[in-house]
């Protein structure tokens, strides 16, 4: 069906983010696989991306930004590393665009916004974003990394995990307590700084996909965070968090139907090539039947992923809506994932095939962002049950 979010403006950029790809990311002998090898992406990377356009396209100009406040690019760009097989660098930079940047936008005062939007424009400054504790995930609210006011300081204690450019990230959006008596009123985002005292990086943390990201744990022992660098006011953490994920789901859904596209084409063009019983194995019933399923669920989840898209950017979108994109997408991926990497046979379990590294990448689309679970709890309670 044909697509009619997208503008020939987005096209361009398509284009050029395109060729950035080829040329930074995938060109260069196996330039992408040994950042598969070593678990995360030179920094430079995030420099040239930023040199190039692509990153925090909706700051204003005045920031170093091009004032596009319009999703669409965003979506290009998550859409592209997908096709592209390069979902573990594509995971970084929608990271730091689609998930960290809407918070320096609308909490930052104007002292903060000239600090860090042109850092984040032009990748001198990664950012990452750190709720999640060894102990906790999805029950935010009973988090214990705890900031204490000392003066001009708050005095940071806890630790946080599986943090998305956790190595890379100079600015952590930190999500900490500072009212412990408090559940979820007692959250609030401090801005903790890459060289801030007492704030240490532990583990870049093994996983079974995603490799070329990194993913680790932070610590905080006495950290002292100026005051300055607090997210609007103390105990409105949690209301900032809830209404910035929305967003944040749709970036993952958005990935996981490109990702579900890209899976398609590449069995595709394998099982039109390869023979058993003297006939292409895309020739067998079953083969056609796979792919025919498979094809008209992500173009449905398409469908609804485009208007959930529209819907950000008129400043309609529900958190039951993008909730509902996410566990459905995530799960359609999955899906994709396992069934075409079974047309591969054999050569689908190994990694130098695109579709075994997309399979594993797949696997925590429906755990991480809010397992899929707890989105079904929150379209649930909509219901009035
Ligand atoms: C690769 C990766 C990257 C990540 N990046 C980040 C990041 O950048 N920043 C960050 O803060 N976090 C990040 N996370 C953490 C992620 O968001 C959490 O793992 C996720 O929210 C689940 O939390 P948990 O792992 O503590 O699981 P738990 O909360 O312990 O839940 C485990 C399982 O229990 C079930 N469950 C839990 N609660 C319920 C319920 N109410 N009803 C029904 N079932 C339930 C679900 O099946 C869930 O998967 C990342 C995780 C991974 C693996």
């Amino acid at each position: 069906m044909r697509r009619n979010l997208f503008d020939d403006v987005h096209e361009d950029f398509r284009e050029s983010f395109r060729t950035f790809l080829s040329r930074e990311v995938i060109g260069g002998e196996g330039r992408y696989e040994q950042w598969e090898r070593d678990g995360i992406v030179p920094r430079e990377v995030f420099a040239l991306a930023g040199r190039g356009g692509f990153l925090g396209m909706s700051v204003p100009e005045r920031y170093g930004g091009a004032g596009a406040e319009d999703f669409r690019f965003n979506l290009v760009i998550g859409e592209a590393c997908q096709r592209a097989g390069v979902g573990s660098f594509g995971l970084g930079i929608t990271l730091h665009n689609d998930i960290s940047l809407p918070y320096f936008l609308r909490y930052c005062t104007e002292s903060q916004r000239e600090r860090w939007l042109p850092g984040i424009v032009s990748g001198e400054l990664i950012t990452a974003i750190a709720m999640t504790e060894p102990g906790i995930g999805s029950d935010l609210a009973s988090m214990s990394t705890r900031a204490r006011r000392d003066g001009e300081h708050y005095v940071v204690d806890g630790s946080k995990t599986f943090i998305t450019n956790g190595i890379n990230a100079d600015l952590i959006i930190t999500a900490v307590k500072t009212d412990p008596s408090e559940r979820h009123r007692g959250i609030s985002l401090l801005v903790i700084e890459r060289g801030t005292d007492g704030f240490e990086r532990g583990r870049n943390l093994e996983k079974i996909g995603q490799h070329a990201q990194d993913t680790a744990e932070l610590s905080f022992s006495g950290a002292h965070v100026p005051v300055e660098n607090l997210l609007g006011s103390e105990g409105e953490g949690f209301v900032q968090l809830v209404s910035n994920l929305p967003q944040e789901r749709l970036s993952i859904a958005a990935s996981a139907v490109a990702a579900g596209e890209a899976m398609i084409g590449w069995t595709l063009d394998y099982v039109r090539e390869r023979k058993a019983f003297g006939q292409p194995i895309g020739s067998f019933q079953s083969s056609r039947f796979t792919l025919a399923e498979l094809r008209g669920e992500v173009d449905v989840a398409r469908v609804y992923v485009d208007r959930c898209a529209q819907a950000l950017d008129e400043g309609e979108l529900t958190a039951e809506d993008a909730a509902s994109a996410k566990w459905w997408c995530t799960d359609l991926q999955g899906r994709v994932a396992d069934r075409c990497l079974q047309l591969f046979g054999g050569y689908g379990y190994m990694t130098e095939y695109p579709i075994a590294r997309a399979f594993a990448d797949a696997r925590v689309t429906r755990i991480y962002g809010g397992a899929n679970e707890i989105m079904k709890e929150i379209v649930g309670r909509s219901l009035g049950l």
